[in-house]
């Protein structure tokens, strides 16, 4: 149940989203933007959110759609994750994907709510950074495209009445991604660590969910990593201090989770079996 009024709407086109968010803003109400809904609504049940306007997406068709071409793949961002999942020009992204929550939980999640939530696991987030993807944001000057690791800083940096309208990938259907994920017995429960790899062309991404307090990630230029040692240690020493304490977890543990993923994914790039 939920116990407090809120208004409701849905607009059709992303003129009138951006206007409606732009008038909650001058007129100081307190406005949300709403996709699958999961995290809004149990934000609003548990008091955590006081939202007295709920802009619905959903019902701006074109953020429900998903295509590819020869380059691109569009990603709406109210394609649900196991849309996105099953998409075949998205195999890459699979794996990851199908790691979040369980079946009947990602028919509703959104790719854009993940990405946008506030809770801190966000994992979609990191097979779109490994993709090297584009974030199309919606605002009052109409659509932009930008790269997406250029406005993802521990969250995505949106102003005004800004929302996000979807995703363009470039489209490889050659990409291996290694996605490992470590979680409790429990069958739906979020990453203590899950870690996403991939080698580009010259340069190694490097993903986490759980780890931190927030989705962290970097790029290693294969000139650098060429020249390590011990490129165990030197990763872990890049993500150590990121690591937190929680009632899953201790910070020495997770860096120990992570010394094992990554010694199991080197070890499988290695021998070419991502
Ligand atoms: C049972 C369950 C299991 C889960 N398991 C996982 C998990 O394993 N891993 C994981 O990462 N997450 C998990 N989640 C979290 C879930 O992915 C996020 O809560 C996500 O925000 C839900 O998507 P939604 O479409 O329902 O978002 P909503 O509740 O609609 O929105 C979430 C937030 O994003 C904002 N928002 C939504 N769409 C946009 C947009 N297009 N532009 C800008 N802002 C937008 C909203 O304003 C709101 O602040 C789980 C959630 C549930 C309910």
């Amino acid at each position: 149940m939920i116990s407090i009024d809120f208004d409701y709407y849905k607009p059709e086109n992303i003129q009138e989203a951006c206007d409606l968010m732009a008038r909650f803003k001058t007129e100081k109400t307190n406005a949300v933007y709403y996709a699958g809904g999961t995290e809004v609504v149990s934000f609003i049940r548990k008091g955590t959110l006081k939202a007295k306007a709920v802009i619905d997406l959903k019902g701006i068709e074109e953020m429900a759609e998903i295509h590819a071409n020869e380059d691109h793949v569009f990603v709406g961002a109210n394609v649900s994750l196991n849309q996105a999942a099953d998409f075949k020009p998205l195999e890459p992204m699979k794996a990851v994907l199908n790691k979040i929550g369980d079946r009947t939980i990602r028919n509703t999640l959104t790719i854009g709510g993940n990405i946008c939530g506030k809770l801190p696991y966000r994992e979609a987030i990191l097979p779109l950074l490994a993709s090297d993807a584009n974030v199309i944001i919606a605002g009052e000057e109409g659509l932009s495209e930008k790269k997406l690791s250029e406005v993802f800083d521990m969250r995505l940096k949106l102003s005004g009445s800004e929302f996000v309208y979807g995703f363009s990938i470039p489209r490889n259907d050659q990409i291996k991604m290694y996605s490992k994920r470590i979680q409790s017995d429990i069958p739906i429960d979020y990453p203590i660590l899950h870690l996403v790899g991939r080698w580009a062309e010259d340069r190694l991404f490097i993903g986490l969910s759980g780890f931190a307090g927030v989705p962290r990630y970097q790029w290693i230029e294969k000139d650098e990593f060429d020249q390590w040692q011990t490129p165990i240690d030197k990763l872990i020493g890049k993500f150590a201090s990121m690591a937190k304490e929680d009632d899953r977890a201790g910070a020495e543990y997770r860096v120990h989770l992570l010394e094992y993923l990554l010694e199991d994914m080197l070890g499988g790039m290695e021998n070419d079996q991502l």
